[in-house]
Parts: C-alpha cells; structure tokens; sequence
C-alpha cells in the first residue's frame, strides 16, 4: 500500500534511500539543510518541503537519516517535529546513533503519541542506490510490522532486533566485530611482511582455515587477493575510516556505560579514532594497514 512519507536528511544514503521509496510508489516529502541534497531529491521525485514539521504534518510515516544523535532529538523536540506530526504516525530513525539516545527519542515520540523503530543500516552508500539495505530494527511487534514494507522497498533485509535501541545495539555490536577484526586482519599481514611471507600465501591459507572473516575474505585490506577491495583503488571507500571511527565511538560510550569488559572494542575505537583525523579521513577503514605498517618501520 502507498503511504505518504516524510524524509528528513537527504544526504549520501538518505537521498537514495527516499529515491527508491518514490520508485516503489510512495509519495515522499522530504526536507534537508543543504540545499543540494534537496535538490538531487527533487530529480529522482521527492517533493520538497519547506521545513520538517511542514513535511511531517502531512506524512503518515516520518524517515529521518542524519549524522548524529543530536541531530535527531533536536529535531524531535526542540525543532517540534514530534508536535508538527499528527498522532499516530510512525517515526523511524534510520541514522546511526548512540543507544540511549534512541531510546531517548523513542520515549519522547511515544510520549507525543506517536509510533516509534530505530533501524540504522549497514550496506553504505552502494547498498543504499541498489536498494540492498541491511535494516537493523528496535521496537514493539506493531510498529516493525507497520515499518517492514517500507523497508522492504529500500533494503534487502529487515532483521527486527527487539525493543527500542536494540537496532542501534545489534549495529554497534556487529561494527566492533569489523573494526577489531579489521585491525586483526592487517596486523597479521604486516607481521606476515616482516616474516618474508606473500600476501596471497596468507590469504590462500586464513581465508579458507579459522582465520577466515569479512573483513579478509571481502574487505581484504592489501592489494592483490581479492580484487574488488578498496586497497586495489588506493583505498578509496568503500565504507570510510570516519564512519567506523564514529561506530566504535558508540559502542566505547556503550561499553563505558555498561561496564563491559571490552578491552579490544576501546582499542580499536581509539586507533580508529587517531587513523579518521589522520591520514584515514578520506580512506577506505582497511586503510589501517598502512598506519600499522608505518608505525612497525616497514
Ligand atoms: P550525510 O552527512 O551525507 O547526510 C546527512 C544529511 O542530514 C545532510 O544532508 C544534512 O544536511 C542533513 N541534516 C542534518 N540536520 C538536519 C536537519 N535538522 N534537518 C534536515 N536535514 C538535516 O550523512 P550520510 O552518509 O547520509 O549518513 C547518514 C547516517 O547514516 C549517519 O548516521 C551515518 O552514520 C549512517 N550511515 C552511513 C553510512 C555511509 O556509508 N555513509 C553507512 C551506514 C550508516
């Protein structure tokens, strides 16, 4: 069935997210701060809206995709999105942010008298164009239901991962997995360069024995055994060393929170966070590599 949708931040996946709605026959209202990112909407068919209390006063499910925790709960409350909506619709937040933030404006939706899902993504700016969205989900069994087609039309998965917040934990959780088992992964090439062993021989060996994961069989950070991974382009992203820097920064403040005993996810959150503002701003996060090769002299 059609619904009307608005869709606030329309930037690298936000805009093609709101495209494939329009393609799956939704009416999309979307607003973002930039007018670019609006206007790049407007050509794939979204109509632009004012404001985002404009676009949600006559929407029945209100999208957002912005950078920060923030960004959201201003916008619900202190910028009145909530209020600009009318009761009953359903709020989903599809940006990557903090736990208690999620849960934090899943409160104040409810509050309002809203519905309300976290359902932050994986499968970056690629997976948002081609419409093959991973969809983390936290929520009541109505609300994922009343989501699930919609992010259907934007993804190819939608896994509901439990109440409020647990989408943000489920994709905090899976990228401290990638991030520590990135650094890993290119630590043991670089202590396989310092042994005199090829890459392809470690390669050829972990991939198909226990040493095997994403992060080396898809992501491979040296240039060579799987050709289609950002080390064969320089390291152009790919999924950025920002993005995995700001992930492992919301799993630290969840692991500080928590007191969790997770001493490799605060590691590689503050390597992670030194390679973003350094010589990763713009790289792939397999990059790391090369800051790991530096710092042994190689
Ligand atoms: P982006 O910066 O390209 O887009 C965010 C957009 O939100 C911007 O266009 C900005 O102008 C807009 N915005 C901010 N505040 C606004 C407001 N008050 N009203 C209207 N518009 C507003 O970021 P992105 O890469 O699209 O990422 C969005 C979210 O998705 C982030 O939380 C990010 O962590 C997450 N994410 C990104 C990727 C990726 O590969 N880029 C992958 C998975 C998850």
């Amino acid at each position: 069935m059609s619904a009307v949708i608005a869709f606030i931040g329309l930037g690298h996946m936000g805009g093609p997210m709101a495209a494939n709605l329009v393609k799956a026959g939704h009416r999309v209202v979307g607003h973002d701060l930039v007018p670019e990112a609006l206007k790049t909407a407007v050509a794939a068919g979204v109509e632009a809206a004012p404001s985002a209390g404009a676009a949600a006063a006559e929407a029945d499910v209100v999208l957002t995709m912005l950078p920060a925790g923030r960004h959201v709960l201003a916008l619900y409350q202190d910028e009145g999105l909530l209020a600009a909506a009318r009761p009953g619709t359903l709020f989903v937040d599809c940006s990557t942010i903090d736990v208690a933030d999620a849960r934090t404006a899943h409160e104040a939706a409810v509050a309002a008298g809203h519905r309300a899902v976290d359902a932050p993504v994986s499968g970056g700016v690629m997976g948002a164009e081609a419409g093959t969205l991973t969809f983390m989900v936290g929520g009541d069994d109505a609300a994922f239901a009343q989501a699930e087609p919609l992010l259907a039309a934007m993804g190819k998965k939608a896994v509901h991962c439990g109440a409020a917040g647990a989408g943000q934990a489920a994709k905090i959780c899976n990228n401290m997995i990638l991030g520590v088992s990135m650094i890993a992964v290119s630590e043991a090439f670089v202590l396989g360069e310092s042994l005199g062993l090829s890459h392809q021989a470690l390669f050829d060996v972990a991939s198909t024995a226990s040493g095997q994961c994403w992060a080396l069989s898809v992501n491979c950070p040296v240039p060579g055994p799987v050709p289609g991974s950002p080390a064969n382009r320089d390291y152009r992203p790919g999924f950025a060393a920002p993005l995995m820097a700001k992930d492992l920064g919301l799993a630290a403040n969840a692991v500080r929170a928590g007191g969790v005993d997770a001493e490799l996810g605060l590691r590689a959150a503050a390597l992670y966070a030194a390679f973003a503002e350094g010589d990763g701003a713009a790289e792939d996060f397999s990059g790391i590599v090369r800051a790991i090769r530096d710092r042994s002299g190689q």
